[in-house]
């Protein structure tokens, strides 16, 4: 049985993975604040790591990093499902909201933070905050956490 399933609201596009997250974090960006509505909360993945199934429609636009990121979301619904970084090479952040289990994946760490909506709390689950994007710092915690998993 897999770990994790999920999917998008109307039920076109679902997803399932056999394994944990190896980070998940929160971006206070605004341009993420814009398009999932209030904060983007996601659980990196390789992408080989998570069964996508239904066809997703693609918008792509230039990260924190300076680099193209490519969300892709259910043309249906407009369910934001995941997204890809050129910053990320073979990863891919699905949105916690996709999953089954949402309330189980809490963040780690968290970027942007000098953009943070000001009344947007924790209970304590973020253990490392930047205020930019943090590319180098994020890559080493992936490495770290993939020892662990
Ligand atoms: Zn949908
Ligand atoms: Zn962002």
């Amino acid at each position: 049985m897999s770990k994790h399933t999920g999917g998008c609201h109307c039920g076109k596009i679902t997803i399932k993975s056999d394994l944990e997250p190896m980070l998940v974090g929160r971006c206070n960006c605004a341009r993420c604040r814009k398009l999932l509505g209030v904060v983007n909360v996601a659980a990196m993945f390789g992408e080989d790591e998570v069964e996508i199934q239904g066809e997703t429609s693609v918008y792509e636009y230039t990260g924190g990093s300076g680099m193209p990121v490519k969300s892709h979301f259910c043309s249906t619904c407009g369910c934001r499902i995941f997204g890809k970084a050129d910053s990320f090479p073979g990863m891919i952040a699905m949105v916690i909201g996709v999953f089954d289990k949402s309330l189980e994946l809490k963040p780690k760490s968290e970027i942007f933070n000098n953009y943070k909506l000001p009344w947007l709390k924790d209970d304590g689950c973020i253990q490392e905050r930047f205020e930019e994007s943090a590319v180098e710092e994020r890559l080493m915690m992936l490495l770290e956490t993939l020892e662990n998993r």
